[in-house]
């Protein structure tokens, strides 16, 4: 799954890349991001290029299905870890804490993430209209988990390509 997790990036960007700079139509140059994930496997950047136009330069990062906005951990993790937060025994949710190097803070900040910056922003707003029966937007992300069917092959992939957009930095503020 990572090497998949890793092909749907480099797609994501070679589309930003193809399209050049949004301010002055110039060549994109690659300044990838050093960026290790914790609870990943061993990447070390974040695709992002920069304007090749002197005078513009301007930084162009494309959405990710690996990194989410500043986040140190991979993606996915946040997106399993804080799922598997709802409706565990108090002392399971510390062990997967441990077992990954999580602090307890960073959980709970990840928890309040889901529920409040991630539950109102626009992006949600726009996008919860397509799930039927509404989701529980209470037991975020878990909701989403079941609802993409995350077991399922592939399912997991095609829900953070769905979160890709809010990975953009300048897009919701993390
Ligand atoms: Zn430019």
């Amino acid at each position: 799954m990572w090497r998949l997790l890793e092909k749907v990036d480099a797609d994501l960007a070679e589309r930003v890349r193809q399209q050049g700079c949004p301010e002055c139509a110039g060549k994109l140059h690659v300044a990838d991001y050093e960026r290790k994930p914790r609870g990943g496997p061993d990447w070390d950047c974040r695709h992002s290029f920069c304007c090749a136009q002197e005078g513009c330069r301007r930084r162009q990062t494309p959405a990710s299905v690996r990194f989410l906005g500043r986040r140190v951990y991979a993606g996915f993790i946040v997106v399993l870890v804080s799922a598997m937060m709802h409706g565990l025994k108090a002392a399971r949710v510390r062990r997967i804490r441990e077992l990954l190097g999580i602090e307890e803070r960073t959980l709970e900040r990840w928890r309040a993430w889901w529920l409040s910056t991630f539950a109102g922003s626009s992006f949600w707003k726009v996008e919860r209209a397509q799930f039927m029966p509404s989701l529980c937007e209470r037991s975020l992300p878990l909701s989403l988990c079941v609802r993409f069917d995350v077991e399922e092959d592939g399912r997991l992939v095609a829900l953070l390509e769905f979160l890709a957009p809010i990975t953009v930095a300048s897009y919701l503020a993390m």
